[in-house]
């Protein structure tokens, strides 16, 4: 993939990425609404402050950006230019998911990540957050 984008347009790309509402995020909260979950919007007490957090069952759902956040997936995939800059960034951020990951697992939470890539399938997704709220399955990055 060539990265046709000018350094001031990837940066303002990037700056929306990390825009806490993003459409991902909008529709896993619409999701969990709708299948019956109350939750709470970013607990400014919590390390990494969550998405979404679900009090009654100690339970947290991260929706990553796959670029922002490093993702395995092609969407993951640094530019080929500008490497020097948003390689560091983008290590500082997975270093910081997994030390907030931590955190929130030593405080007694549960999360579970899902990655942008993962949310246009929605009867997947679905299945794997009733999974979890259900307590069935764990997660981690
Ligand atoms: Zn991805």
């Amino acid at each position: 993939v060539i990265d046709r984008l000018t350094p001031e347009r990837r940066s303002a790309l990037m700056r929306n990425v990390k825009s806490r509402d993003t459409t991902p995020e909008r529709t896993v909260r619409s999701l969990l609404h709708r299948l019956g979950y109350r939750f709470r919007l970013q607990k400014k007490d919590l390390p990494g402050t969550p998405d979404i957090v679900l009090p009654r069952h100690r339970s947290v759902v991260l929706v990553n950006g796959c670029y922002w956040h490093g993702h395995s997936c092609r969407n993951g995939r640094l530019p080929k230019s500008r490497l020097d800059f948003w390689g560091p960034k983008i290590r500082a951020n997975r270093q910081r998911d997994r030390r907030n990951l931590r955190d929130l697992s030593t405080a007694g939470w549960r999360v579970l990540v899902i990655w942008q890539c993962e949310v246009k399938q929605e009867k997947a997704l679905r299945k794997r957050l009733l999974a979890f709220l259900r307590e069935k399955c764990r997660s981690t990055i």
